[in-house]
């Protein structure tokens, strides 16, 4: 689960959100149909070839209002803390310019591996060009041009040369790892002690398994479960804490290393944006969800309140039908006593695994129901379909052909699927894949 992180730094414009994306390939938002759900990314997974890691734009974290050399250092003291690999982009046309050098002196600083790529270098014979950024003092550049998504291979093998060879994750399938993930003043680290209150045996507390997060192993009810907590952490730095991207950064990585996030709400304050975004994270990422709203001694309540409160966070939440919603207190502990039940059932779920021939049935009756759609006068054929992963769910679903197999139709099954087998705490993926 742990995976090497690779940073992206360099001056604006040099493109690496070009080579971000193309890392990060269909990983960018699977839910881009969905409104409220952020688009511009600056962490996601990542593969090529053989290598997984997690990558992170760090032109995309926006430092405020700073002199732009300044937010270009911040970006790179940022991607000095968080990676294990820095990827430093220059631009083969312009050369090495002041900018790229005041980055350089940033890094030489650190002892975290850099790997000097100089991108734009479009065609082989700008390949000579390259031989001034040995200047850098980095070693080897590695030419590549992001449009045409050459080089990239060779950049990437110098980069994973440089992976940790000790990234092993140490907890077993069976314990439940969780994250607490929300604005600050939420109360999650109040949260976290509550869950932690006095009727639980704490195993282990780990600070330093991770540089950014607290792991505290517990049991409960002989079940075992982690909490990755990277509230805690909060108060540590000085530069980084102070951007509000920076504390979104360590979130992500804490959903990454996560079974099932919650998402916390302050039932003072209500819904806002940056709440969608980071529950848009979790839910890209794959994570059971459940949205946790806290500070409920605070509201004054009548019959009515916990119904209108959920239906405003349905409104807003709209890809988050499947997460279930708890009202509690960290502060009195009302209603705590609900949260792990919560925990249980969504992390149960994103593991389930359902019988091949009962999903068939499933399936067949959905279609009976609501025939397939057509386009240019082709009609989808659905054949058969089988689970092929779980943490979350994945169905196949063989087709005549993906390309008639719209996202309403895609959606109509997911909800025929939910409301056969419950999968209430996860979100579920669905492919359509052609019969060959
Ligand atoms: P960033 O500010 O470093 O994230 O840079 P972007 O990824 O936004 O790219 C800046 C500009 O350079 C965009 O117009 C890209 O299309 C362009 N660009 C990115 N990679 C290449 C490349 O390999 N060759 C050429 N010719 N242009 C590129
Ligand atoms: P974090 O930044 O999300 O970790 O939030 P904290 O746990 O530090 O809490 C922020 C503030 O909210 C603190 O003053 C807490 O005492 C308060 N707080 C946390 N949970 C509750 C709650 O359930 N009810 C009330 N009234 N206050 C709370």
């Amino acid at each position: 689960m742990t995976k090497p992180v690779v940073a992206i730094v360099g001056r604006p414009n040099v493109g690496k959100s070009t080579i971000f994306n193309r890392l990060a390939g269909e990983r960018i938002s699977i839910v881009e149909d969905i409104p409220g759900v952020t688009r511009d990314r600056i962490y996601s997974s990542a593969e090529w070839l053989n290598f997984d890691f997690n990558i992170i734009d760090t032109g995309g974290i926006d430092i405020g209002d700073e002199p732009f050399i300044e937010q270009i250092r911040h970006q790179a003291e940022i991607a000095i803390e968080e990676a294990d690999v820095i990827i430093f982009m220059t631009n083969g046309r312009d050369g090495i310019t002041a900018s790229d050098e005041e980055v350089a002196k940033i890094l030489y600083r650190s002892k975290k591996p850099v790997v000097l790529a100089v991108n734009k270098v479009d065609n082989p014979e700008m390949r000579d060009q390259i031989y001034d950024f040995y200047g850098l003092g980095f070693g080897e550049p590695f030419p590549i041009s992001g449009t045409h998504g050459l080089g990239l291979g060779d950049m990437l093998d110098a980069v994973a040369a440089h992976f940790p060879k000790d990234l092993v994750e140490d907890y077993d399938d069976e314990i439940i790892r969780f994250s607490l993930i929300g604005r600050p003043n939420v109360g999650k680290s109040s949260l976290v002690n509550a869950i932690l209150g006095e009727d639980r045996v704490i195993v282990s507390d780990i600070a330093g398994t991770t540089r950014d997060a607290i792991d505290t192993e517990y049991q409960f009810n002989g079940q075992d479960y982690v909490i990755i907590d990277t509230a805690g952490m909060r108060k540590k730095g000085k530069v980084y804490e102070s951007t509000e991207k920076y504390s979104v950064l360590r979130a992500l990585k804490a959903i990454d290393r996560s079974d099932v996030v919650l998402v916390v709400i302050n039932a003072e304050e209500g819904i806002i944006e940056q709440d969608k975004k980071i529950a848009g994270y979790a839910h890209d990422a794959g994570r059971a969800i459940v949205i946790v709203v806290n500070k409920w001694d605070t509201i004054h309540k009548d019959e009515k309140t916990m119904r209108d409160f959920e239906q405003k966070i349905r409104d807003h939440f709209l890809f988050l039908d499947y997460a279930p919603i708890v009202f509690l207190s960290a502060k009195t502990k009302k209603r705590m006593h609900t949260l792990l039940p919560m925990i249980g059932l969504a992390s149960e779920n994103h593991s389930l695994r359902v019988q091949t021939n009962i999903l068939n049935d499933v399936i067949m009756d959905a279609v009976a129901m609501n025939p397939t759609p057509t386009s240019n006068g082709s009609r989808l054929k659905i054949y058969y379909a089988t689970q092929v992963a779980v943490k979350p769910p994945a169905f196949a679903i063989f087709v005549n052909d993906p390309e008639l197999m719209h996202f309403s139709y895609e959606r109509f099954l997911e909800n025929r699927i939910r409301d056969a087998f419950g999968f209430e705490g996860t979100p579920i993926k669905i492919f359509a894949r052609s019969r060959k």
